[in-house]
């Protein structure tokens, strides 16, 4: 809304109009136009939501999930979480004793070729694995000067409550790391955790072992064959709770039972 529009709502006002409810709506609307537009999902695997292999499957064939509106809130949640992971890896590349890594110049150093960087800002890379068609954001690789040991570096925000009882790895976010260990060869990952409330930090680290990168491709060579004989794969019993509560294809699996 452009100022001269603005400048007549406030006159309006005074005239009975409810400029503050007006606004909020038009704000709103302009939230659900930059942030709401779905992106056609592109048949790939992502580390995000490699917890199930019934999920995945169901994302790579386009099956029907849940398809709620977006709230203006949460578009502006997600949003938040991505300027936070800008600002984190902009401190990142000022700690002392730290070095942050291009993403693509350490491809490149390490002769991944393997790894096509598919996009790429001042702060993310967008990588594509073509070996087990991977497709990820990296949130960044550091190094630590002293050690010059190489770490995968994991941003995550959340809740006031959920921090607080923080005292590892969320068992949600360990699959991922995996993935993202799997193709880059880095065996630690550095995981910072940030407090929305307060920006309050926690930080740990994870070793990822040669097992963990290959229950990746396992399920991954696992889901691939499903989709070739259009099988859905078994019903996972270790998913993370929280990986089924907010799973699009709840109501689809509930169907296909185990
Ligand atoms: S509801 Fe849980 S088990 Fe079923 S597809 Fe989703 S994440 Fe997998």
């Amino acid at each position: 809304m452009g100022l001269k529009e603005l400048g007549k709502l406030i006159r309006e006002n005074k005239e009975g109009i409810d400029v503050a409810r007006i606004f909020s709506r038009d704000y709103d609307e302009a939230v659900l136009s930059l942030y709401g537009v779905s992106r056609p999902s592109s048949k790939k695997y992502k580390p995000s939501s490699i917890n199930c292999i019934r999920a995945c499957y169901y994302k790579l064939t386009d099956a029907e999930g849940k398809n709620n509106p977006k709230q203006p809130y949460v578009c502006e949640i997600c949003e938040a979480g991505s300027d936070a992971h800008i600002r984190m890896q902009t401190v990142i590349q000022h700690m002392k004793g730290w070095e942050f890594i291009d993403v693509a110049q350490y491809i490149k150093d390490n002769n991944l070729d393997y790894l096509k960087v598919t996009g790429k800002t001042d702060t993310e890379t967008k990588v594509l694995d073509t070996r087990y068609n991977i497709s990820f954001f990296s949130d960044g690789i550091v190094r630590h000067i002293k050690s010059n040991r190489y770490f995968i570096f994991e941003g995550k925000t959340e809740k006031q409550e959920y921090w607080i009882k923080r005292k590892g790895v969320d068992e949600a976010h360990v699959a991922q790391s995996y993935c993202y260990s799997l193709s880059t060869k880095i065996e630690d990952v550095i995981f910072m955790y940030e407090n929305r409330n307060d920006c309050k930090k926690k930080v740990f680290e994870l070793n990822i072992t040669p097992e963990n990168r290959s229950s990746i491709i396992t399920l991954i060579t696992t889901c691939d064959s499903c989709i070739n004989d259009s099988v859905v794969p078994v019903k996972p019993n270790n998913v993370p709770y929280k990986i089924c509560l907010f799973c699009d294809y709840k109501e689809l699996c509930e169907k296909h039972g185990k």
